[in-house]
């Protein structure tokens, strides 16, 4: 099958490999229909990753099940489905518990074998293990388009704003609105805030922002600190979503909350550590949750969201291409040309 691997720092290349098998009883394999890039795997294209070469990428993706093991119970061959962006055991200490992102034996698509050696989604075909916990059948009203979001960046966007304890007539801002971030703004407006105020640098992405309904706030042109201080008569936001990760926008984050309030933070952090403002987060009663999304807790509601008309995720994209073409559309997005690109094989 065809499939785009790892080659090298900035190459990856489309390759013929061997078509995956169902390994365990409870394995399912998918025919996939549909995959997009994510900011996750340009991490894997610049190198920050420990990865094999030859190891197929990719971890948002849907498709249909073609072949199921003897044990699994709740999927039909032919049936549409979606995965969260990694594999949970379902019977350790926290799965047990419902978080599945602390999965014991958690396994990452298309990260290679370092996290847990499964295929990856931008292919022809993944095998799924424990495939009645790990794959979402998909409702007829949702479409491939709309459902690719919820097994990453929609549930990525939605913990941030779950856990930001946003209320009714609240201000919420969000640091950076790339994909993740633009999730969050429309996940934030589920909760409902008065006003979602969206800081980024890049022109494109602010315009998305509001068109999908936050105030942008330029930070290029403004110190992001003392307009969202303006803009909420001097306290700042009652929540703050950090969806970049860079350390420079947890800081603005810890500075446009106001006291008392909530930040929540789902970007990858850009260095094991740093300085944290402990005493200013005491001094100000602040509440810090930071963590990556439980994503298997949000897959059924996500998906029943969208059905429903409440979410449209797929406003966000901005290129259909071929897997044929990975190689240019990955340079594409690189270079911030696209938003959110899908990839049909
Ligand atoms: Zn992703
Ligand atoms: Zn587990």
């Amino acid at each position: 099958m065809k499939a785009v691997t790892y080659c090298d720092v900035g190459d990856f290349r489309v390759a013929e490999v061997p078509r995956p098998q169902l390994d365990g009883s409870r394995d399912a394999l998918v025919r996939i229909s549909l995959s997009s890039i994510c900011g996750s795997d340009l991490h894997i294209y610049h190198g920050h990753v420990p990865i094999e070469a030859g190891a197929v990428i990719g971890h948002e993706f849907v498709g249909v099940v073609e072949e199921v093991g003897p044990e699994v119970r709740s999927l039909r061959l032919g049936e549409r489905v979606v995965a969260p962006f990694y594999a949970a055991c379902g019977h350790c200490h926290y799965c047990r518990r419902s978080w599945w992102s602390q999965c014991e034996q958690k396994a990452t698509f298309g990260h290679g074998t370092y996290f847990g050696g499964l295929g990856g989604g931008q292919a022809e075909y993944v095998t799924v293990p424990d495939a009645d916990l790990n794959l979402a059948p998909i409702p007829a009203q949702v479409s491939d388009e709309q459902a690719i979001f919820v097994g990453d960046i929609l549930a990525t966007g939605f913990f941030a704003a779950e856990r930001a304890e946003i209320r009714a007539g609240d201000t919420v801002a969000v640091v950076g609105v790339g994909p993740v971030g633009l999730m969050a703004v429309i996940c934030a407006q589920l909760f409902g805030p008065a006003r979602v105020f969206a800081i980024d640098m890049v022109d494109s992405r602010l315009r998305l922002a509001e068109e999908l309904g936050a105030q942008p706030v330029d930070s290029r042109a403004l110190n992001s600190q003392v307009e969202i201080q303006r803009l909420t008569g001097g306290a700042g936001a009652d929540s703050v979503l950090e969806c970049v990760g860079q350390l420079s926008a947890i800081d603005t984050a810890l500075q446009c909350v106001r006291g008392g309030g909530t930040v929540s933070t789902v970007g990858v952090p850009s260095a094991v550590s740093g300085d944290f403002p402990y005493l200013d987060v005491w001094m100000r009663d602040l509440t810090y949750r930071a963590g990556w999304a439980n994503v298997h807790a949000y897959l059924r509601p996500l998906l029943d969201l969208v059905a429903s008309g409440r979410l449209q995720p797929e406003r966000i994209i901005s290129h259909r291409m071929l897997l044929d073409d990975a190689r240019e559309a990955y340079q594409m997005f690189e270079a911030r040309e696209a938003t959110k690109i899908v990839l049909r094989p």
